[in-house]
């Protein structure tokens, strides 16, 4: 995993030359159409991070020119998951609508050069007379229209005397350019559409090529870092602010985000949203910021993998197993362990006093000195895990069997004797005898049994919810599926009401991490769990496939 950053070495040579005279501007520019996902984190940890090391600043601008797709829920919920990550823009929250008044100035400006026309053609026919990377575009019959005119005529589409699509206005470029992007774009068409912050101040929106780069000359940008896909839309940008005469940004691409299982696009995340396939935008099963806060990712962890999958210049796909690495890692240094039974099976200890119940004093964390004890409540009757006894053990099973001893945990010894079962045949409790030499989970004698198993004391066990995820997607990459919600994974999630937990989960709240011993690290959901009736989510589970790959690889 590279770390080495090109856009630093950059940034180090300009600052070196004087170019901006060793200022450094970056910006973090969302469209608020839909829930920021890990991609934009990505993009979030760069831009912020970059200012923060070089003492500069980054602003959060709204890149809010289509209200058609842009809503107020979308910009609280972007501000609240960049602060969340931990970046703060102080007072440079910006929206690309507060400079409409410039662009249209602009747009004016290019007119009078020259340089911009009225356009009547119908958007296919504009796409028609693009051409293709083949064939050469051709002329429109509206291209030489005098400046009077077209001045006039961007007049009355600002003052809204024509419908929507009956004009445009477009940049006079270069119909045969190789670049497709310089054949005469789009810079404003006419939306009679109520914009979130402008109101009806406005039926005319300026294209996001046309804009994006005035956006970024205006707030004196020094770096406008974007993904690869506004490689070719470069060109543009510098001849916009050629024309113009005015201050001219460095754009630097680097390559988006993909994570294996996952789609990233807001539009197809929206779409999992609006047909119900998932239960909203932070559902835990979500990459976006909020469902990954959901599932019970930390902002630290986020932050790790931002900065372990660095940037490059060239489009790859990131394992989703070193996602889960990144929290694991830090949930082993800060969660608790406590034992929870997810499919409970009741054991009788019959030669343990039926008045009498015990405590363990348990470590809340072997890896966390300062985590400090509980006390774990031990009794006659408990669950432990059905999986972990066989009635007939094949041979690599080294769990509880008939006939077989095992360690409950930090308590004792316990031998199955009996297997009771109901009138359909399906085994209801245990009849167990325990060793009371074996007190704390080990013997004078240190005999070997068949495994650890972790218990609960049913007196006092507290009732909880645990909803399982799994991925999203059956699919290594679903964006190459013919459509990618033929591969929602039927079983990613599973919701199990019956789990029995130590009495200490009780009053858990909301947010809070633990480790539940041999199953994986879990977070009380901050939507559904309430004190007295938890709900935990699974963030992950204990095995970590990518350490296992990275050990592989020997690196
Ligand atoms: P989406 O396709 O999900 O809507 P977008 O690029 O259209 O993404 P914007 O709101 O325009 O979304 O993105 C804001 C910033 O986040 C842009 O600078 C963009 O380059 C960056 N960004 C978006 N997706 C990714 C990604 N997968 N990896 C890295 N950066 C990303
Ligand atoms: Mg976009």
């Amino acid at each position: 995993m590279s770390t080495g950053n090109f856009i630093k070495d950059i940034i180090n040579e300009d600052i070196r030359t004087g170019r901006w005279y060793g200022r450094v501007a970056t910006r973090f520019p969302p469209e608020p159409n839909g829930f920021l996902h890990i991609g934009h984190a990505k993009s979030i940890c760069l831009n912020f991070g970059i200012a923060e090391q070089y003492s500069g600043i980054c602003n959060l601008r709204f890149d809010d020119t289509n209200p058609v797709k842009e809503e107020q829920k979308y910009i609280d919920s972007i501000k609240e998951d960049v602060s969340w990550l931990g970046f703060d823009w102080k007072d440079r929250e910006y929206y690309a609508s507060d400079y409409f008044g410039r662009m249209y100035e602009c747009a004016v400006k290019l007119i009078k050069k020259g340089k911009a026309y009225v356009d009547d053609l119908s958007q296919e026919k504009i796409k028609e007379f693009r051409g293709t990377f083949t064939e050469p575009g051709k002329k429109s019959p509206f291209r030489d229209r005098g400046t009077e005119e077209n001045l006039e005529l961007f007049e009355k589409m600002k003052n809204g005397e024509f419908k929507d699509g009956e004009k445009v206005l477009r940049a006079k470029i270069e119909m045969t350019s190789p670049n497709l992007n310089m054949r005469d774009p789009v810079m404003y068409r006419i939306l009679h559409t109520a914009h979130p912050r402008t109101g009806n101040e406005w039926c005319i929106y300026p294209m996001y090529d046309f804009a994006h780069c005035l956006e970024d000359s205006i707030e004196e940008i020094t770096h406008s870092i974007c993904t690869l896909e506004f490689e070719d839309h470069r060109p543009l940008y510098d001849w916009f602010l050629e024309e113009l005469g005015l201050h001219h940004p460095q754009q630097i691409e680097f390559a988006r985000l993909n994570i294996s299982y996952n789609v990233l696009s807001k539009r197809k995340l929206g779409l999992l949203v609006s047909e119900k396939k998932v239960e909203g935008w932070d559902d835990p099963r979500m990459p976006t910021i909020s469902g990954l806060r959901r599932r019970g990712y930390t902002a630290a962890s986020i932050r790790d993998f931002a900065s372990r999958i660095g940037v490059a210049k060239a489009n790859s796909t990131v394992d989703t197993a070193l996602l889960e690495h990144c929290i694991r890692e830090e949930l082993n240094k800060t969660a608790d362990r406590v034992f929870a039974v997810l499919d409970p099976l009741k054991i009788i200890i019959t030669n343990y006093p039926e008045d009498k119940s015990e405590y363990f004093e348990v470590e809340n964390n072997p890896e966390d000195s300062a985590s400090g004890t509980r006390e774990l409540k031990f009794g006659r009757e408990i669950y432990i895990e059905r999986e972990d006894f066989m009635e007939a053990p094949p041979k690599k099973f080294f769990r509880l069997a008939p006939g077989r001893e095992s360690r409950l945990k930090s308590a004792y010894y316990i031998k199955c004797n009996e297997v009771v079962k109901d009138s359909s045949g399906s085994i209801k409790e245990l009849r167990c005898t325990y060793d009371p030499e074996s007190r704390g989970g080990d013997t004078p004698d240190r005999r070997k049994v068949s495994g650890t198993l972790h218990w609960i004391c049913a007196p006092g066990a507290v009732n909880i919810t645990v909803r399982q995820y799994d991925r999203l997607f059956t699919r290594e990459n679903p964006d190459e599926a013919e459509d990618f919600r033929l591969c929602i994974n039927p079983d990613s999630l599973a919701v199990n009401k019956e789990c029995m937990a130590e009495s200490s989960l009780k009053d858990i709240e909301p947010g809070k991490r633990v480790q539940f011993f041999r199953h994986g690290y879990y977070i009380a959901d901050i939507k559904d769990s309430k004190k007295g009736k938890p709900v935990f989510n699974r963030i992950v589970s204990l095995k970590d496939t990518w350490a296992k790959i990275v050990k592989k690889e020997g690196s």
